[in-house]
């Protein structure tokens, strides 16, 4: 089992515990912690990790004197909503759930996003623990505190910062995903070695076979490597005021993606697509060298076979402008400098965008893109 702290600010009482390593929601030390944490747990999962982990958990944790109150909603992205985080709530109020009370997230990163949120708010705020049970919930959903629910205007427009207490991430958990599944958290992990970690990405490259198969020990390593990116960005610039806008690569495309699908298109594989146009929009802008987008583009098929850029660029620009990091009407997107180093000038991580421009940058870049490419549908 390996350990990391992580937390808002370097030496801040506000922590995150991290616990990484196979089988640990089956050992007595998980328990142990969860014991110290409360005597009352609240367990919310989606109804595939209920059935897979959810009832076991519960089941557990009432044979070890606890109080365990399982919910559970359908899961899928279309489900994190106000509505769905509503009802949640009107169960845990029945059920008498009080301040004294932790709430843990098991689940992929729409039921750690969704128990987060209701952490947050729930009597002005409960304990968090998270077991996110999903690689990309790993690599990136459980971390940095974010919790937040789409609405029809677009993904992840309410929400709040609420730091976990304590992540429990069994690498065990993730053989029942499918591969599509497993594909979604690469997405992620190869953005955090794109904007901050050449040495990552030479690794991604070189392990990818055994990434692909989720061989331990590289596995953990690689998970826990994605993890300490995220951090070092996330320390420096908690409440995304510049620096941590970087971990918006590939999303301003993506979120559009994911958008115009109707939730249809997975966020990790819609992240992935973003940051292969991203990518080739800062090739366009004379930031990033043809040959990296080259290698770029070679190891995001690598991981995530059979992409489809399946919009028309003025589609997703109409969806574009919508996204929350603009400002003045412009479409602001997340550029490369190089591989591993997010652009940035005068401590801005984004450039600016009039819609018309980006539609235009958009079309140049349909030569880059032929792979991914499809009709206009
Ligand atoms: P997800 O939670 O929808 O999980 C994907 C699917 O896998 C679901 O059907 C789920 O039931 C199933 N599943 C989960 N664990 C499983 C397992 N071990 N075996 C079999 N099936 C399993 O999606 P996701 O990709 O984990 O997370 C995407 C969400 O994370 C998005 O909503 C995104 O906005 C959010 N996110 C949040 C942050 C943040 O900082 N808060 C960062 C990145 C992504």
């Amino acid at each position: 089992m390996q350990t990391l702290t992580v937390s808002p600010h370097p030496g801040e009482p506000t922590q995150t515990q991290i616990y990484l390593g196979a089988g640990l929601l089956q050992q007595t030390h998980t328990f142990d912690i969860l014991r110290r944490l409360g005597k009352a747990l609240v367990v919310i999962c989606d109804h595939t990790t209920a059935d897979l982990f959810g009832h076991s958990l519960a089941d557990v944790l009432k044979a070890q004197g606890h109080e365990a109150l399982l919910l559970t909603f359908p899961p899928g992205e279309i489900h994190k909503t106000r509505e769905t985080k509503a009802q949640l709530e009107d169960q845990m109020l029945q059920a008498g759930v009080q301040r004294d009370w932790v709430v843990i997230g098991l689940g992929g990163g729409v039921v750690t996003d969704m128990a987060g949120f209701i952490a947050a708010t729930y009597h002005r705020g409960l304990p968090l623990v998270l077991m996110p049970t999903t690689l990309l919930a790993m690599v990136d959903a459980s971390v940095g505190g974010k919790t937040a629910v789409n609405t029809r205007n677009g993904k992840n427009l309410i929400g709040a910062y609420h730091w976990p207490a304590i992540i429990f991430m069994d690498t065990d958990v993730l053989v029942t995903l499918t591969t599509a599944e497993v594909d979604n958290g690469f997405g992620e992990m190869i953005k955090h070695a794109l904007i901050a970690d050449a040495a990552a990405f030479a690794q991604l490259w070189e392990q990818r076979t055994e990434l692909k198969a989720l061989k331990e020990p590289v596995i953990s390593q690689a998970i826990l490597h994605s993890i300490r990116i995220k951090q070092s960005i996330v320390e420096r610039d908690s409440m995304e005021q510049g620096l941590r806008r970087m971990l918006n690569f590939g999303h301003t495309v993506g979120h559009a993606i994911e958008a115009i699908s109707g939730y249809t298109v997975p966020h990790g594989r819609a992240v992935a697509l973003g940051c292969l146009v991203e990518s080739a929009i800062s090739v366009k802008q004379g930031l990033l060298a043809q040959a990296e987008f080259a290698q770029i583009s070679a190891l995001i098929h690598a991981y995530i076979p059979d992409l489809e850029l399946p919009f028309a660029p003025n589609e997703l620009v109409r969806f574009m402008g919508a996204d929350k990091k603009n400002k003045d009407m412009k479409i602001r997107c997340v550029l490369l400098a190089d591989i591993g180093k997010a652009w940035e000038a005068d401590g801005e991580y984004c450039k600016a965008f009039g819609l018309e421009e980006m539609q235009r940058l958009l079309s140049q870049c349909d030569s880059d893109l032929a792979q991914i490419r499809t009709a206009n549908r």
